[in-house]
C-alpha cells in the first residue's frame, strides 16, 4: 500500500480514539514507580504534528503524563551534541532482546550497554550530559532543550515522580554501580541517577511531545528557527535506533506491526517519527508484558494502516 496523499488525519485520529475508548484490554499501569501507579488507565490521547506545521489531536491530548523512557531520545540527542560519535565507545547500537532494566548482558559485554534506549545505556548518556555540570544544571539543560524543541515553556518535571523513582530505583542503582565498576560511569552514581530520574519525570502532553519530536521528521531541522538541531545524518541515525531499539525486547514486534521508528516509556507514552511526514505522540497508561503501551501500540498500528505511513511502504521515487 503506497503512502496516502493527504489523508483526512482529523477523521482518522477521531476514529482511532473512539475505537480505543471502547477497549477493555488495556494492559497494566506500571506500579514500580509510586507516581505512576496512581494514573487512571482509562486515559487515551493522540497528537500528530505534520511536516507542514499542522497539529491533529484527539482524546486526552492536552493532559500531561510522565514521558519516562521517551526522554531517552532527547537525552541521546544532547549527549551526541556534546561528545559526538565518541559516545559509541561507551554505548552500543544493537537491539538488546532483553527487558529495559536487564543487567544480564552487562557482564559479558564489560559494562558497555547494548544501546542508549535501555536503562543501562540511558544512564551512561546521563553521565555524559553531567560532564562539566552540577546535576541541577544538567537537568535544567534537558528541560530547556525539550521546551525549545516543542516551542512550549509550560513543560515541567514532576519532582514527585523523580523522588519516588529515586526511592525505589534499586535496579537502576545496581546498573549504574555495575557499570561504574567497569569504568563506564565517571560521576558519582547518585548524581548520575538524579539526572536520569529527573529526565524520566518530564511531564508532557501528547501535543507537546509530538511537537518536540518534529526535528526528527525534518532531517534534524528545528521547525521554528530553521537551525539544525542535529545534522540530517544524525537525525536518520537516531530514527534508526528508535526503529531497532525503541521498544526494548518488543522492538521487533513493533516494527512488524507498525513499521515506524518509535520510542516508548513506562508512563504509557510512545513517540513515533515518520521521516518527512509526521511526528506522532500517543498515550495510554496500561502496558503490555514488555513495558510498552498496549493501546498506544494498537492505535499506532491502526494509524499506520490508515495512512500507509510504515517506512516499509512504497514511496514516490520522485
Ligand atoms: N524511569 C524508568 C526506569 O528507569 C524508565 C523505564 C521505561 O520507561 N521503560 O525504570
Amino acid at each position: 500500500m503506497p503512502v496516502t496523499v493527504n489523508p483526512d488525519l482529523q477523521a482518522i485520529v477521531d476514529r482511532i480514539t473512539a475505537d480505543m475508548r471502547g477497549r477493555e484490554d488495556r494492559g497494566k499501569v506500571a506500579d514500580y514507580i509510586p507516581g505512576l501507579a496512581r494514573v487512571d488507565p482509562r486515559h487515551f490521547g493522540i497528537a500528530i504534528a505534520t511536516h507542514d506545521g499542522r497539529i491533529f489531536s484527539a482524546g486526552d491530548a492536552t493532559t500531561a503524563f510522565s514521558i519516562q523512557s521517551v526522554s531517552k531520545v532527547f537525552a541521546l540527542t544532547i549527549a551526541l551534541g556534546k561528545v559526538g560519535d565518541a559516545l559509541w565507545k561507551r554505548v552500543g547500537r544493537e537491539p538488546s532482546g532483553n527487558a529495559f532494566n536487564s543487567i544480564v548482558q552487562l557482564e559479558a559485554e564489560q559494562g558497555i550497554p547494548r544501546n542508549p534506549f535501555i536503562n543501562a545505556g540511558a544512564i551512561v548518556v546521563s553521565d555524559v550530559i553531567l560532564s562539566g555540570h552540577r546535576p541541577r544544571e544538567a537537568i535544567g539543560e534537558i528541560l530547556r532543550f525539550v521546551r525549545d524543541l516543542a516551542g512550549d515553556d509550560d513543560i515541567s518535571i514532576d519532582d514527585d515522580v523523580a523522588r519516588g523513582e529515586a526511592e525505589t530505583g534499586y535496579r537502576n542503582a545496581a546498573l549504574a554501580h555495575y557499570m561504574r565498576s567497569f569504568g563506564n560511569i565517571e560521576h558519582p552514581v547518585e548524581q548520575v541517577l538524579g539526572v536520569y530520574f529527573h529526565q524520566c519525570a518530564l511531564a508532557m502532553t501528547c501535543i507537546q511531545l509530538a511537537k518536540a519530536g518534529r526535528f526528527l521528521m525534518l532531517e534534524g531541522q528545528h521547525p521554528e528557527s530553521g537551525f539544525n538541531v542535529v545534522s540530517p545524518t544524525r537525525a536518520r541515525r537516531i530514527n534508526a535506533l528508535m526503529m531497532m531499539c525503541g521498544h526494548y525486547d518488543g522492538s521487533g514486534e513493533f516494527a512488524f506491526r507498525v513499521g515506524i521508528p518509535g520510542k516508548s516509556g513506562v508512563g504509557g507514552g510512545i513517540l513515533c517519527v515518520v521521516p518527512g511526514i509526521a511526528s506522532i505522540a500517543v498515550w495510554s497508561p496500561g502496558l503490555n508484558e514488555r513495558g510498552n503501551s498496549t493501546l498506544g501500540s494498537l492505535a499506532l498500528e491502526k494509524l499506520a494502516a490508515a495512512t500507509g505511513w510504515s517506512i516499509f511502504n512504497e514511496r514516490d521515487p520522485g
